[in-house]
């Protein structure tokens, strides 16, 4: 009986075969309210593991979109606090803490990096998803306290240049993530390729 579960989880629970919503993380984009900008699930799924939650912590989510890499943090036991500067996302946040049941875990807030960040209450890892430069970097390290895990997904060639640079300045490992998902191609089947992310992993 899926009556009065929120809509996102019940289609999980349809999904799953009534066997619940899944345990681990990826969960299909699907489950989200988003405007296109959404962690894909395969690099979400790997973003997750690296950011590695456990109960009790809490997440800082930068740029956190949709807040699919909060919610997934959250699932997993901890808190999150997702800084977003458009107010259609971060609607969307609001509405998928709501509908995951993660109301009191996920918190919401407006702003920008570097600036909003010395508001948050310290974090024990660090989601870098959007809006990253060279002053966001030299912020977080000063404000984050030591132990910090801080992971940050590249796209763009500006971003991928500063994670690039930052090894042999600050330490951590860089991996490069590449995805492609069967497509039609006219009448047979091809591989639509994801652009390339580069992921910078590090604990400060
Ligand atoms: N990980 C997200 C997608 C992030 S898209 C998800 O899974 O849904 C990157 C986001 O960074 C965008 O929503 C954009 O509005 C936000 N952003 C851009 N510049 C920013 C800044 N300076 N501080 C915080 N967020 C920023």
């Amino acid at each position: 009986d899926l009556d009065g579960i929120a809509a996102p989880v019940a289609v999980a629970i349809e999904v799953a075969g009534a066997a619940g919503l899944p345990r681990s993380p990826g969960l299909p984009e699907d489950l989200f309210a988003h405007d296109g900008q959404i962690t894909k699930r395969a690099v979400r799924a790997l973003t997750l593991a690296v950011l590695a939650p456990r109960p009790g912590e809490r997440l800082w989510d930068i740029g956190a979109g949709s807040g699919s890499v909060s919610v997934e943090w959250c699932l997993s036991g901890g808190c999150a606090e997702a800084l977003e500067p458009r107010e259609s996302r971060r609607a969307n946040i609001a509405a998928n803490a709501e509908s995951f049941g993660l109301g009191h875990w996920l918190r919401v807030h407006a702003g920008r990096a570097p600036e909003a960040l010395s508001a948050l209450p310290r974090p024990d890892a660090v989601f870098l998803g959007g809006g990253v430069t060279a002053a966001v970097l030299d912020a977080l390290w000063d404000l984050v306290p030591p132990g910090t895990r801080i992971v940050g997904n590249a796209v763009t060639l500006d971003t991928e240049a500063l994670y690039l640079a930052q090894p042999p300045l600050r330490g951590g490992s860089l991996t490069r993530i590449e995805i492609a998902q069967e497509a039609p191609l006219g009448p047979v089947r091809g591989w639509d390729r994801a652009r390339p992310i580069v992921q910078w992993s590090v604990t400060r």
